[in-house]
């Protein structure tokens, strides 16, 4: 399969972390931190170059100019995420964006407040709901509502999630979903979530932390009216990267939205005039805060040229086969200590395995890591495996089945 694979030198653009027998690690946490492309290092170095070089000068003269820089990054992180360049902007980091949505799209009325996601959420996630609905003066205990798998299950079933938008959708005031579950691993579907809970009147936004990068998103197709993601898992732009952010076209040049401002979302033409006038940006731009960190964005530029050479569609393509090889393979293994919560249908699922440990023995996982495995450990007891197309093989993922089938004898 590795001979096979059309994406197979890819490999080669990244940093493979080294054991100290100097023989690489078997790298499965790129759904919690991406390795590190061989080009970020030049890309971060010609903005320290030009620093040092032209000082205040580099805004409008560094080759890249540091004043326009975001824009560098736009029409390539839109082809990701299948959004309109007036949609799509990187920007602060993911829960400041998330917070930054919700100041516009969770406007609460005292019939219609409540906010729902999935009971498994990312705690930041949880914690920026809560707050924003203490926020409005609302309580989480009567405005949170979870949607949770059935008893004895892992996944959010489809019905269920049509059933309580149906029976509550009219107080719901804002959707908000892991569009791929970090911890479940589980993909939703962004276009029929966006469809039911706008045919209740509901705000529909997506967090594609684990989406952006992994699986192909459309997020303009979608409908939804907002979504968020970071840049340092798939996406492979290094540890607190800056984060990206999509609001639907129909919403981009709405004067009626509020919108927490600063001046780097005011018009580019007048912006350095300084006026006392705010003038937003018609785009996604207009909700861009300070001047970003041309480090950061440098390390993404870096990253985002790679998936223009490899197409996300065909990192899918070799995702899927990868995923399923793995999945094979540890059913092949057939131990009754493990189990695979991930859906097995690939539509369901990006490139992420979580494997459930009977007995929640953490032994079995730092074991892994001696071996020469870096997979990523959550409480209680899952071990999730994230084979990425751009930098796994699947001797990657033969290896570390065989590593994890000896832990298990
Ligand atoms: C990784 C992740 C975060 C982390 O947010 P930061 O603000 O970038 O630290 C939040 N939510 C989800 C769903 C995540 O996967």
């Amino acid at each position: 399969m590795d001979e096979q694979d059309s994406l197979k030198s890819f490999r080669s653009k990244f940093h493979i972390p080294l054991q100290t027998n100097s023989n690489p690690f078997i790298y499965l946490s790129g759904n919690s931190l991406g390795l590190q492309p061989i080009t970020a290092k030049s890309h971060i170095e010609q903005e320290l170059e030009d620093w040092k070089n032209l000082g205040v000068e580099g805004h409008l003269h560094a080759k890249n100019p540091w004043l326009p820089y975001h824009e560098f990054l736009t029409e390539s992180m839109a082809r990701l995420v299948g959004a309109k360049p007036i949609e799509t902007v990187v920007m602060n980091t993911l829960s400041v964006n998330l917070h930054l949505m919700m100041v516009s799209f969770y406007r609460p009325t005292k019939s219609r407040f409540k906010i729902l996601i999935e009971s498994d959420a990312f705690p930041s996630d949880r914690y920026a709901v809560e707050s924003q609905i203490k926020f409005h003066g609302f309580s989480p205990e009567t405005a949170l509502l979870e949607l949770k798998p059935r008893p004895d299950e892992h996944l959010i079933r489809k019905e269920d999630i049509e059933a309580l938008i149906d029976q509550q959708g009219d107080e719901i005031a804002l959707i908000l979903i892991g569009n791929t579950n970090y911890y479940s691993g589980q993909f939703f579907d962004m276009k029929t979530i966006s469809h039911l809970g706008h045919q209740k009147g509901c705000v529909v936004g997506f967090d594609c932390a684990h989406g952006a990068g992994n699986v192909p998103l459309n997020l303009h197709d979608s409908g939804a009216d907002f979504a968020v993601w970071c840049t340092y898992k798939y996406i492979n732009a290094g540890p607190g990267s800056l984060g990206g952010c999509f609001v639907n076209e129909r919403h981009v040049t709405n004067k009626n939205l509020p919108r927490f401002t600063g001046w780097w979302g005011h018009n580019k033409i007048t912006r350095f005039k300084m006026g006392n006038t705010f003038e937003p940006i018609p785009s996604v731009e207009a909700w861009q805060l300070s001047n970003p960190t041309i480090f950061s964005m440098a390390a993404i530029k870096a990253s985002l040229a790679i998936f223009d050479e490899a197409g996300i569609e065909n990192l899918r393509k070799k995702s899927i086969q990868l995923t399923g090889y793995l999945e094979f393979l540890i059913n092949e293994i057939g131990s009754e200590v493990i189990s695979i919560i991930t859906p097995s249908k690939p539509n369901e699922r990006g490139c992420q395995l979580s494997i459930q440990l009977k007995h929640a023995d953490k032994n079995l996982f730092e074991n892994l890591l001696k071996k020469g495995v870096i997979a990523d450990w959550r409480e209680p007891d899952v071990i999730r495996v994230a084979p990425t197309p751009l930098y796994n093989s699947f001797e990657d993922v033969f290896r570390f089945v065989t590593i994890l089938k000896d832990q298990l004898a």
